[in-house]
């Protein structure tokens, strides 16, 4: 295994077809790049939907949820975006490699493998066609897998810093933004009934 890949996979903590993809996703993302992430300090990562993939984007980019430079866009697509929020210079990819997959064998193993009566045969048949999709994805050729656009975007709001107030009900410091008016009161989430 690639020894870069296998860091990815082992901050993942599990192998899947998906922590593959987002590799190859995150590396292309990195390369179309090229000058704009000079200084990553600059960059963000815009991810459109929730997947193992992203643990692979955020271990290649190193842009992360922690760091605020990942922000989920709720666009629920596989679409990954790289920006430079100086330049507003970003790389935009859409993962098709899902769109045609026939995941009909893979999930038969995979049932196979994790019933409790599963034998030695079932979970090792499950393992090697796991590594051979895996294989698969390694190899092909990028058009396979994604496409990619370099566009231009607005600056995005600046995250993480915000203003807090305690909740009307619980005390709890809560984002202003978040808070609701209810009955005079200022209620956070989880108070407002
Ligand atoms: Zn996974
Ligand atoms: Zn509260």
């Amino acid at each position: 295994m690639d020894p870069e890949f296998k860091e990815v996979v082992d901050f993942h903590r599990h192998l899947c077809l998906d922590i593959a993809v987002g590799y190859r996703v995150g590396k292309a993302l990195m390369r179309e790049m090229k000058d704009e992430i000079k200084n990553m300090k600059e960059v963000i990562a815009l991810v459109g939907n929730e997947t193992c993939a992203l643990d692979a984007i955020q271990e290649v980019t190193g842009c992360t949820f922690g760091k605020r430079n990942l922000q989920l866009t709720h666009l629920g697509k596989p679409v990954y975006t790289l920006q430079n929020t100086n330049t507003g210079k970003a790389v935009r990819l859409y993962c098709s490699y899902w769109d045609t997959f026939d995941h009909t064998e893979l999930r038969k193993r995979k049932k196979e493998a994790k019933s409790p009566q599963a034998t030695d045969e079932q979970k090792a048949a499950f393992q090697k066609l796991t590594e051979e999709q895996i294989d698969t994805i390694m190899a092909a050729p990028e058009s396979d897998l994604f496409s990619i656009r370099h566009i231009t975007l607005p600056a995005p709001p600046i995250m993480g810093k915000y203003k807090a107030e305690p909740c009307g009900v619980c005390g709890e410091y809560v984002n202003v933004a978040l808070l609701t008016d209810q009955g005079g009161k200022q209620h956070c989430s989880e108070c407002l009934q």
